[in-house]
């Protein structure tokens, strides 16, 4: 038995009063690049709808709603800066915001700003084909609508297309299981279960140590160790709200500034970790390490471009595990091996105090892999284990699934499936060459995942919509990005991740998570250069794009 899906999208035939309209504008997706999206388009005045596959906005926040469920970055950072108001009057209680705190957050934007009327939920984008004669994006969804736009902007996410590996038997299973990607609305009683939970990604370390707490037994599967660094969540300092409030716009303008889009009042330790001595290193790392969050990754200048020196940060956090984890045959197995932040980098509350309880059981299936999911467990090459229910925190199809799970047809029909087999081929991660008009918010080859999603997410949005107005005020009907450009584009992606350590582990970020998919680094290190390129090529008359 499996945990149906919280929504399900209409069924064929059930068509929907839009079916047939077309538009200046389609978008497709509602969490927070979608709903920004929305708004900015409507400041042009044009029609505009968006497709979304959820009952309700918030994408990523709406879908992910398992247990600790948290985002990383600072509240007063992980939030919309486009509208003053919004951002005075909005209270967030603790560093970090929970998922219900943020959902509640974008549900609060569409209100405000009245963006539910131009949504259609439950309403999955499946194919959308560019018709050359009529110029304009064919869109149609799985409930069997068809709309047309001249522009179509996927705003589907970065991490929005849950994985679960293909383990034999894992329809078998009798007890009910769930992804975290894909959680019940209605929440999941964990009282008096023996519960497993396979993955240890960010979202596994969130949800651990809470199931831990209301499970009779959590047994952990993992097969790659994770290093994390202690969230430090705490109630919100009003000292800190009032000061980033005084000049809010000063501050995000700042941020915007940042490599990683935020913490422009706690920026990194601008010096090499090999240019102090072992004591000083050790003495920098702690004081990050109690701060909490991402500083620890602002250490030092060079943690991602020099290998002694993330073999310092690395080592720093193995002896906080060992120093943490009372059994020492579990703590080595909790001690990774890889480049540390070469995955995307974890936080937690309590996570390696977890395996410190009695009712908490990690299983090494690097060792002896999972053979078979059976009506009663889970079995690996090793032993079985007896479960009441199963939990993949297996992650997503990241970067890419999202726009290559729509069936999206460019020019001459060319699928951008076949086009990106070998790996995503775009201008900015914007705009890929065959598919005019089409744009992609936060897509592969620009910073997205590499920065707050916020600041990547309105930069894009912000971007887009100048580029559409511009178009019309110019008379262009058409935008397409040149092949050369798209080839240049991806050269310099790969040459900026090639000067980093990010490589050289199996992350998703290099699609190494999904057995079959191209090894290719998808990301952009380099906000706020990146923007910069992005204002100056809009600036040269959309160079590197063709306008008819
Ligand atoms: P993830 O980071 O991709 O982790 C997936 C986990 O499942 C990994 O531990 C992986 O092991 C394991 N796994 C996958 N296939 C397996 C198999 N066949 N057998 C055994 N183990 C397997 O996914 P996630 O935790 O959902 O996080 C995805 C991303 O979402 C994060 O990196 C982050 O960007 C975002 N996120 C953010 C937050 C936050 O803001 N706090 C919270 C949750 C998620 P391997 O490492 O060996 O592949």
């Amino acid at each position: 038995m499996h945990a149906t899906e919280p929504d399900e999208p209409n069924q064929v035939g059930a068509k929907t009063a839009f079916d047939g309209e077309s538009y200046d504008v389609l978008i497709v997706g509602a969490g927070a690049s979608g709903l920004y999206m929305l708004y900015r388009v409507r400041q042009l005045g044009l029609s505009v709808r968006v497709l979304e596959a959820g009952g309700g906005v918030g994408g990523t926040w709406y879908w992910n709603r398992y247990p600790g469920a948290r985002c990383d970055t600072d509240t007063l950072e992980y939030s919309y800066s486009f509208c003053e108001e919004l951002q005075q009057e909005w209270e967030w209680p603790e560093r970090y915001p929970t998922q219900p705190e943020i959902l509640r957050y974008l549900e609060h934007v569409a209100d405000r700003f009245a963006l539910r009327s131009d949504i259609s939920f439950n309403t999955r984008a499946a194919a959308a084909a560019f018709d050359e004669a009529a110029n304009r994006w064919r869109v149609r969804t799985e409930c069997g609508d068809r709309l047309s736009a001249q522009f179509l902007v996927m705003a589907t996410g970065c991490l929005s297309v849950p994985i679960t590996p293909k383990f034999d038997g894992v329809d078998s299973f009798a007890g009910p299981t769930y992804h975290t990607g894909r959680w019940p609305h209605e929440g999941v009683d964990f009282g008096g279960q023996r519960v497993g939970i396979i993955g240890t990604g960010s979202s596994a370390v969130q949800a651990i140590p809470v199931i831990a707490e209301q499970a009779r037994q959590l047994v952990v599967f993992q097969r790659t160790a994770q290093y994390t660094v202690p969230a430090r969540n705490q109630p919100v300092d009003p000292e800190l709200v009032a000061a980033i409030k005084a000049d809010y716009a000063g501050f995000r303008a700042r941020n915007r500034r940042m490599q990683s889009g935020q913490l422009s009042h706690r920026p990194g330790n601008d010096i090499s970790a090999l240019a102090v001595d072992a004591a000083e290193r050790e003495r920098i790392f702690e004081q990050r390490w109690q701060a909490g969050g991402f500083l620890f990754f602002g250490s030092f200048n060079d943690l991602m471009v020099n290998e002694q020196a993330n073999a310092a940060a690395a080592e720093f956090v193995r002896g906080k595990i060992r120093a943490t984890v009372r059994d020492p045959g579990v703590a080595e197995l909790l001690c990774p091996a890889h480049t540390i932040a070469c995955k995307r980098p974890v936080l937690d509350s309590g996570y390696f105090e977890t395996f410190n309880r009695g009712n908490v059981l990690l299983v090494d299936v690097q060792a002896a892999p999972i053979r078979e999911i059976t009506p009663s467990g889970v079995r690996t090459a090793a032993a079985h284990y007896e479960l009441d229910c199963i939990i993949f925190a297996t992650g997503f199809d990241g970067m890419t699934g999202a726009l290559t799970a729509i069936d999206l047809r460019g020019r001459g029909g060319v699928t951008l499936r076949g086009e990106w087999a070998a790996g995503p081929r775009n201008y900015l991660g914007l705009a890929v060459p065959g598919f005019p008009n089409l744009f992609t918010i936060t897509g592969p080859g620009s910073p997205s995942v590499l920065t707050n999603m916020m600041v990547a997410i309105e930069q894009h949005v912000e971007w887009v919509a100048d580029c559409i107005g511009s178009l019309r005020e110019q008379g262009h009907s058409c935008i397409e990005a040149t092949a050369a450009a798209a080839d240049a584009w991806v050269e310099h992606v790969n040459e900026v991740a090639d000067r980093t350590l990010y490589p050289t582990c199996n992350s998703w970020y290099l699609g190494a998570n999904i057995p079959g998919k191209p090894r290719v680094f998808m990301p952009l290190p380099g906000f706020p250069a990146y923007a910069d390129k992005c204002e100056e090529v809009a600036g040269n008359g959309y160079e590197g794009f063709a306008l008819a």
